[in-house]
């Protein structure tokens, strides 16, 4: 997720993700009101609703509001979003055109308190099926075989395992998937209460963050705690802690994993409207 332009009023991905880490809720009111944006563009527009004291709810472009029977409010401005763009090359030389997809930020999304118009219907947020999430990533979930009562979970390749008697099984799960879906083919991964506390662990303990709050299942808090003290390590707060490059690695990985748990219908992003 990378932005051409990146001007200095959009916020950086690692700005936003502390946003998400030091705010309890805000993931869940993000995934609530955009659920069918990435995860990173669901904070983004959340954080732009907040600054600008707007109903967080439904968005979409000027075009898209029109055929939904809704005009856009004279005098509101555009929220920005992130989106792919795929753009075609040639190269020196060569006859050959290839595709190649950039991310760039555009100002031409509203919020349904931003127009008027007829009633729209009311928002339903799809169901996100953890069979089904595993299968579409194709991660095979395998009998836990370890000893160890400490070992929560574990990765390896393509594999993940769960501890019957995990604390948190969810949590887990989307941590050990964001293992699968960052990490595992640099080694294998198996998370006990005391795993130290790298950069590596703190990327899927964030995606596991971002999964839980935005499904509203039980571990967030604990994540948040894990992830706030590695942001408060050393000679204090450091909110730079998380490199950019990891924090959208870590929006990318919410985003596949929530994604793939929906019915396929539901999977698509919204950008073309
Ligand atoms: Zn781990």
């Amino acid at each position: 997720m990378q932005s051409q332009k990146q001007t200095t009023d959009i916020p950086k991905w690692a700005a936003l993700l502390a946003e998400a880490v030091n705010k309890p809720g805000l993931i869940k009111k993000a995934y609530s009101a955009f659920w069918n944006y990435s995860v990173g563009n669901q904070v983004l527009a959340l954080v732009q609703c907040q600054l600008r004291g707007i109903q967080p709810g439904p968005i979409n472009t000027f075009p898209k509001w029109q055929t939904l029977g809704r005009v856009v409010k004279r005098g509101e401005r555009a929220l920005t979003l992130c989106m792919p763009i795929t753009r075609k090359r040639r190269d020196e030389g060569s006859d050959d055109e290839q595709a190649f997809t950039t991310f760039v930020h555009r100002a031409r999304w509203f919020v349904v308190s931003q127009t008027i118009g007829i009633e729209l219907e009311p928002v339903t947020i799809p169901e996100w099926d953890a069979k089904q999430a595993l299968a579409a990533l194709s991660i095979e979930r395998i009998a836990f075989d370890k000893t160890d009562g400490n070992v929560q979970g574990f990765a390896r390749k393509r594999q993940v395992a769960i501890n019957p008697v995990a604390q948190l099984p969810h949590k887990t799960l989307f941590h050990e998937m964001a293992h699968v879906l960052l990490h595992t083919s640099e080694g294998d991964f198996t998370d006990t209460e005391q795993t130290p506390r790298n950069l590596r662990e703190v990327e899927a303990e964030s995606v596991a963050l971002l999964c839980c709050e935005a499904l509203n299942l039980e571990g967030a808090d604990y994540c948040r705690g894990y992830i706030q003290n590695w942001l408060y390590q050393g000679i204090g707060y450091d909110a730079d802690a998380i490199p950019e490059k990891s924090a959208q690695k870590i929006f990318r990985a919410a985003d596949q994993i929530l994604r793939a748990g929906r019915p396929t219908r539901e999977r698509s992003a919204e950008y073309a409207n």
